[in-house]
């Protein structure tokens, strides 16, 4: 053997699929959009997407975040998040006859309208999620007399509703896919007279990265998530490293990258959530880099070509297709 296949540098090993997902992009997308058609500002209604440094580039566009459609001024462009909005929003925004683009993940608006169908069948709808996620906030809104959240297998033994009640059951679409799998059982094993879909509702993305992940905490000796605190899916993507038994960090950004985690680690892994920007991903290779994991490789994964398509008013003209914007292709 060589002294270099003996001692190799050490590695770093990126996850694929891992950072934008197709509803990150088109709701990214549409705010770049909107400032091009319409000029700042352009209001948007909560974070875009749970990232910090997307937020940032777009208020430097011109978007103004808001927590509120009342605080939008009246008949203003409103840009509603990719976690989607409750009915009583929408009725918000036309009292104050907002022009309102719609960003909500085609993903997420499916579970809203499975609630729908739910409630109109006269079922009890059991939401497993974070009771303060939007995306919960918004679908919990479609039949808030009718809907409990449920966010462990403890919580459904806790559940004031009769065995035999006619329940259904939903799930956020950034949940962790085994954690969820427990829940759904815990479920089926406590109701008698219960219906959902297909599985679950977790998101094609979630689901994509989430594996990818795990074949990274297999041959790594720490793993390293790039997203912000808020971002659900990051969060459970560090989740699912640590279940695979691997040490695991979140890093929103390479200035929160605390050096003792890759004390002795020979290999490095790096993904990040749905809503971070590889430009992220990039500053923290180039500390890894820096710090002598010269060796930067990608993971085997599953290639995605998820595309969604944007709201007609903003397509291009003359293609009539979604327009390229800098922030949301900037990786592509
Ligand atoms: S993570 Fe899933 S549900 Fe959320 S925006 Fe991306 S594709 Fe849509």
């Amino acid at each position: 053997m060589t002294t270099e296949q003996t001692t190799p540098h050490p590695r770093v090993l990126l996850a694929e699929p891992r950072g934008f997902c197709a509803g990150v992009r088109r709701a990214i997308g549409i705010v770049e959009r909107a400032l091009d058609l319409y000029g700042a500002p352009v209001y948007v209604r909560k974070e875009i997407v749970h990232n910090h440094h997307v937020v940032g580039e777009l208020r430097r566009r011109g978007a103004v975040f808001v927590d509120s459609e009342d605080e939008v001024p009246e008949g203003a462009v409103c840009v509603f998040s990719a976690h989607g909005v409750s009915p009583q929003v929408r009725a918000g925004a036309t009292a104050r006859r907002l022009d309102v683009i719609d960003a909500t993940c085609p993903l997420v608006a499916k579970v809203h309208q499975e609630a729908v169908r739910f409630a109109r069948d006269g079922r009890t709808i059991l939401l497993v999620g974070h009771e303060d996620h939007e995306e919960v906030e918004g679908v919990r809104g479609e039949a808030p007399a009718r809907t409990l959240v449920v966010e462990s297998a403890e919580d459904v033994e806790r559940l004031d509703v009769p065995e035999d009640a006619p329940v259904a059951y939903l799930t956020q679409t950034t949940l962790s896919f085994d954690e969820t799998a427990e829940v759904v059982q815990a479920l089926h094993r406590r109701f008698t007279d219960i219906v959902g879909p297909h599985g679950d509702d977790i998101c094609y993305a979630s689901q994509n990265r989430q594996n990818a992940v795990k074949s990274l905490a297999r041959s790594c000796d720490v793993v390293l998530v790039v997203g912000s605190e808020n971002s659900s899916n990051s969060q459970r993507m560090v989740e699912v490293a640590r279940r695979e038994g691997c040490p695991a960090h979140l890093v929103p950004d390479v200035t929160r990258l605390d050096e003792r985690w890759l004390d002795s680690a020979g290999t490095v892994g790096v993904s990040a959530g749905a809503s971070a920007p590889e430009i992220l991903v990039r500053g923290l290779v180039d500390r890894l880099t820096a710090l002598g994991h010269t060796d930067v490789r990608v993971d085997d994964g599953t290639p995605e070509d998820v595309v969604f398509a944007m709201p007609t008013r903003l397509a291009d003209p003359e293609t009539g297709r979604a327009p390229r914007t800098p922030l949301a292709d900037e990786d592509r």
